[in-house]
């Protein structure tokens, strides 16, 4: 397929920096958002040692004026942003009694508002061009629930709602929308958890392992080709079979 300009946020954590490596071997141009300019400049270095040329713009996506400026600078960096997916994400968890405000109001911002903050300023230009996709990474915990994660799982279930709004509105103008919902990956965020919660965890997956970022960047990259364009307002469950429901 011909080579497109993807922006991948969140791509210098686990999942997205095997994201933005599968969508770069496929032969797209690839950015992604930091905050921490050190610290992505660290890692662009370290990708560009394995061969990869992933693009850096400054952003943080919970703020509105942040995502139009990431992407303005994607834009003039690599041209008009043709694949976006939005997977930017946090935890903070703790059971809803004791939730503050600020756990509940960081996550639904980092999670769910991001999908305005970015998509909307690329959306425009995707109808305008007639293509695009756009893919959000949500969870399988918004799909299940998740004893402690009320604010998690309330934002990444709306990220699907969001997906499916989304998708009906932009169908007519060659535009993709769908959503991966990853089960529990062996990324720094899942590494947090103690062992003891996760040999749990381990246990109630079919499969018997936690899964790895390639398998989600594998799903994710599904979406993008021109045979996938009959495939929009999905929701691909990525969980080692972990939950089977939508
Ligand atoms: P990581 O913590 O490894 O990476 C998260 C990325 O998001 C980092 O690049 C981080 O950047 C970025 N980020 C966080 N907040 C912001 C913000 N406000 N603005 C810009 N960038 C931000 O997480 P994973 O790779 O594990 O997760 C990626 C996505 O997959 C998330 O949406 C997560 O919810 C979802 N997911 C993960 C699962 C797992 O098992 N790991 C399971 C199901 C879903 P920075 O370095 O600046 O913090």
């Amino acid at each position: 397929m011909s080579a497109r300009v993807a922006l991948v946020t969140g791509g210098t954590g686990g999942i997205g920096t095997a994201i933005c490596k599968r969508l770069a071997d496929l032969g797209h141009k690839v950015a992604t958002n930091y905050r921490n300019e050190d610290k992505a400049r660290a890692w662009q270095r370290k990708l560009q040692a394995e061969g990869y040329e992933i693009a850096l713009a400054r952003g943080d996506v919970s703020l509105p004026e942040d995502g139009q400026a990431l992407v303005r600078e994607v834009e003039a960096q690599l041209g008009p942003v043709d694949i976006l997916v939005n997977n930017a994400g946090i935890t903070r968890d703790t059971t809803f009694h004791k939730m503050t405000y600020q756990q509940w109001n960081e996550v639904i911002r980092t999670n769910l508002d991001s999908c305005f903050n970015v998509t909307r300023p690329v959306i425009e230009g995707m109808r305008a061009r007639k293509w695009g996709r756009v893919i959000q990474i949500a969870s399988i915990n918004g799909q299940k629930g998740q004893y402690g994660q009320a604010n998690y799982a309330a934002a990444k279930a709306g990220m699907h709602g969001f997906t499916i709004s989304l998708a009906q509105e932009n169908a007519k103008f060659g535009i993709t929308v769908n959503t991966v919902s990853p089960g529990y990956i062996g990324t720094d965020m899942v590494m947090a958890v103690p062992e003891e919660v996760r040999n749990k965890i381990v246990a109630q997956i079919p499969l018997g392992r936690l899964g790895t970022p390639e398998e989600i960047a594998y799903a994710v990259a599904f979406f993008i080709p021109e045979e996938a364009s009959w495939i929009t307002g999905a929701n691909l469950s990525a969980n080692g079979g972990q939950y089977m429901g939508w």
